[in-house]
């Protein structure tokens, strides 16, 4: 084998990335991980919500620096006020602190034997490497872990503008996050509050073509008095995979895959599994050289999330659709017997369906179920 500085360099030091790097030191390949920012965790653009069980199978466990808040309720509202509450209790939601967590997994795969650098980016993969802001360095595998960045100039229509603050505020509800749905104040998308610790949240809001900073102020100024002490502004992917993970000798993980959830941008759980797969594809491949190997990591995620992303998809091609007046119909039409179905049988990580049983085959969006029954039907199905 011709001579190489690393066997794999991973550009992006977050959840993805430092979890794909993790997999790949532990089988013993030299691993470098670039992170373009001063900090691994910082600047934190999250909102931090994963279930127990997703945790799990990314391989961590919460410590008391990482764990924010547990989650025991989210209550849906709709554009004129009306509300429903499901009990997130069987969900085990958790709110997590990017900034520790990410530094959390950056400690695994230290003691894998991985190396990091900070304020060290990637510029271009080329044929024998990659092209870094500390020069050319040879490796066998690129990982592009770069983010939604790396997704915005393959197609900016698959990307909406949020905002989130974090907020103090005496209105906030330690135990509950809030959605709201508004499709004119939040086009294809909705505002969040989800608490961090009492009396304290991060509040935020995405939608298409809004100005994200003035609609949040509203949002907040609607709900009362507050001090804003952190501010970030971030596009979201919601167009689902791309659909070539893997390409020559580079490897896409993580949001610059497209893995974050088409729903609600949540990436945490589908994008460090992309991390994980990928890891260990990878470190196949640097065993046998057999490209099929490498492709291993497309086919497990996409047998993991493939038919639910496809269903989350259409969720958001119908739910973009509905009108406010839509949305009042389905809220004024959900029975507690729903809500305690999909409070007990749902999942946080797999929510397709929930949504589906939300919108309801039978329910009075009669208006919008004569377009949208066949959809609706295809999702329940
Ligand atoms: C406002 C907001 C709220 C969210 N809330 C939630 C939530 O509650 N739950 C949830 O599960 N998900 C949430 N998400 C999504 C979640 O943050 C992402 O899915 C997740 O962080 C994706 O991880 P990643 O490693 O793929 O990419 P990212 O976390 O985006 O990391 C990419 C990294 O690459 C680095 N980078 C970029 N370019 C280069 C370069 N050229 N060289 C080197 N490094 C580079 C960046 O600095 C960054 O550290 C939220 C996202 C946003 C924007």
């Amino acid at each position: 084998m011709k001579f190489v500085d690393y066997d794999v360099i991973v550009a992006g030091g977050s959840v993805a990335g430092l979890l794909c790097a993790r997999e790949v030191a532990a089988k013993g390949y030299r691993v470098l991980v670039l992170e373009e920012d001063y900090e691994i965790g910082t600047p934190e653009h999250c909102g931090g919500l994963v279930s127990i069980p997703a945790m799990d199978d990314l391989g961590i466990i919460p410590m008391r620096g990482t764990l924010d808040n547990k989650i025991r309720s989210a209550r849906m509202i709709s554009p004129s006020g009306k509300e429903f509450t499901l009990d997130a209790r069987p969900q085990q939601v958790i709110v997590l602190d990017r900034r520790e967590f990410d530094k959390q997994i950056a400690h695994q795969a230290r003691t894998n034997g991985a190396e990091i650098r900070v304020r060290a980016s990637l510029r271009e993969v080329v044929k024998d490497g990659v092209r870094t802001s500390d020069g050319h360095v040879k490796c066998r595998i690129a990982v592009d872990a770069r983010g939604v960045s790396s997704l915005i100039n393959r197609d900016r229509t698959g990307t909406l503008q949020s905002a989130q603050y974090e907020v103090y505020a005496d209105w906030i509800d330690k135990e509950m996050v809030e959605v709201y749905l508004d499709q004119e104040r939040y086009p294809g998308f909705f505002a969040w509050i989800i608490p961090t610790r009492h009396d304290e949240a991060k509040v935020g809001v995405a939608g298409r073509g809004i100005n994200a900073a003035r609609v949040l102020e509203e949002f907040l100024a609607r709900k009362g008095r507050y001090s804003a002490v952190r501010k970030i502004f971030a596009p979201i992917w919601i167009k689902g995979p791309i659909p070539e993970f893997v390409t020559g000798n580079m490897v896409t993980i993580g949001d610059a895959a497209g893995q974050a959830k088409p729903t609600t941008a949540g990436g945490i759980y589908s994008s460090g599994l992309g991390g994980i797969f990928a890891g260990k594809a990878i470190s196949k491949f640097l065993e046998s050289s057999n490209p099929d190997d490498l492709g291993e990591y497309q086919r497990e995620w996409s047998a993991k999330f493939g038919r639910e992303f496809e269903q989350m998809l259409l969720a958001r091609s119908i739910l973009e659709r509905l009108d406010n007046k839509a949305i009042e119909g389905l809220f004024d039409s959900i029975t507690p017997d729903s809500l305690s179905e999909i409070s007990k049988d749902g999942s946080f990580d797999f929510h397709a369906v929930s949504i589906a049983k939300l919108l309801g085959v039978k329910g009075s969006l009669k208006a919008a179920q004569a377009i949208l029954g066949n959809e609706l039907r295809r999702l329940l199905g």
